[in-house]
């Protein structure tokens, strides 16, 4: 241990790094490589979003603005969630602008959570969830999902997952990296857990509009719900928006209050050109939204048929944009199978275990890049596996 790292907090220290950055530092040093690693979107932002930024810019629009966001951005943050999610957020005490969904996790967790407290989240799942949790000093208790469920969350498991002392549930639906997702029916029956048990549910519905199968249904939209649920969401994803860091929290106005505490002693506010392009996606980027989403959805049909032709069992993800083949059929595990494809055929994909131990035996493959680089990746998938089929 170097002199300096003495400094470091003991808590932070004993924070892995992400498996994903170190994977992919090697991968950007590698010549004709195909990376279907990468957990954002292959298209710029529509035009129309980048030139609401570019036109703030040119009106002087530089300064900071209210903690909260802009109140033109909460309102229509409020319209759009009414409309497509169910519940009713007031601008100006329920709903806080954020630097995307990241932010807005950690500043729920820190502003809710007490040390020693617990969070139950459902995994394999998204890679800030249990550091985030343990910058907090407070536990993370992960409730493992399956293919053989295409990755939903089981109620009764999280009931036996449960022990005193849990307060919070995180919920990410559609999921990175599965693409499960839950149906009405389930979301009652955690909604209910949740009640019993007192629990306040963050709701990270990064994915929502990306939803392939069924209609997404928001945890915050079902009876008694409203009250114990902050539902969290941003332009990263379905806006092609990653650059912009903007993205939001809306729920009760207490929890929402002590968030803005920690938002505006950390953060102050989101850049205001970001916020108004936020603005501009919401009032105008549906059709450019669903023309990406349509996309992806092509792209996750073929990819999830070649994957399978390979012989690497993978099921339907019916949101987000990522595949989650099983590939320990070969007899390796995930790191050695991802590391030997990555070594053999310069194809990177991420280890399932980078997002927690019920991550072992698959791994990921975004699907958010073209059509021709899927299909060469594939093509080269299938001489990895011949090869090592033949050993
Ligand atoms: N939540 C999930 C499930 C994600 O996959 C990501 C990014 O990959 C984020 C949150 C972070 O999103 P943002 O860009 O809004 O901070």
């Amino acid at each position: 241990m170097t002199d300096d790292r003495r400094f470091v907090a003991r808590h932070v220290a004993a924070l892995p790094k992400s498996g994903i950055r170190d994977f992919f530092a090697i991968v950007s040093q590698m010549r004709d490589a195909v990376s279907l690693g990468i957990g954002e979107p292959d298209f710029v932002t529509p035009f129309h979003i980048r030139e609401a930024a570019m036109a703030a810019l040119e009106k002087g629009r530089t300064s900071y603005t209210d903690n909260r966001g802009l109140l033109s951005l909460r309102e229509e943050i409020g319209r759009y969630v009414a409309r497509h999610y169910g519940p009713e957020y007031r601008p100006d005490d329920e709903i806080l602008v954020t630097i995307g969904v990241s932010e807005a996790l950690d500043i729920l967790l820190r502003a809710v959570l007490n040390p020693g407290d617990k969070v139950l989240y459902h995994e394999p799942c998204y890679v800030s969830y249990a550091p985030s949790v343990a910058l907090c000093h407070a536990e993370a208790i992960p409730v493992r999902t399956a293919d053989t469920d295409a990755f939903s969350l089981d109620p009764e498991a999280l009931r036996a997952a449960w022990r005193p002392g849990c307060k919070v549930l995180i919920l990410n639906f559609p999921t990175n990296p599965t693409g499960g997702t839950a149906d009405r029916a389930k979301l009652e029956a955690i909604a209910r857990f949740a009640v019993e048990k007192d629990l306040l549910v963050a709701s990270d519905e990064i994915y929502s509009e990306l939803t392939f199968e069924g209609d997404h249904v928001s945890i915050a939209s079902l009876p008694g719900m409203r009250e114990r649920t902050v539902f969290l969401h941003g332009f990263s994803k379905a806006f092609a928006m990653t650059g912009f860091r903007v993205g939001y929290a809306c729920g009760p106005a207490g929890v929402i209050d002590g968030m803005l505490k920690v938002h505006q002693y950390a953060i102050m506010c989101a850049p205001i050109a970001s916020q108004e392009a936020a603005v501009e996606a919401l009032r105008n980027g549906r059709d450019a939204m669903l023309h990406m989403r349509d996309k992806y959805r092509e792209r996750r049909d073929f990819i999830v048929r070649r994957l399978n032709a390979h012989g690497l069992p993978c099921h339907l993800p019916r949101g987000a944009f990522y595949a989650f083949p099983r590939v320990d059929v070969t007899g390796l595990d995930s790191m050695a199978f991802a590391q030997g494809l990555l070594r053999e055929e310069k194809v990177a994909i991420v280890p399932g275990t980078a997002f927690g131990q019920a991550g072992a035996g698959f791994c990921r493959a975004s699907f958010s890049t073209s059509y021709e680089r899927i299909n060469e990746a594939m093509d080269r998938l299938g001489r990895y596996l011949d090869r090592l089929r033949a050993r």
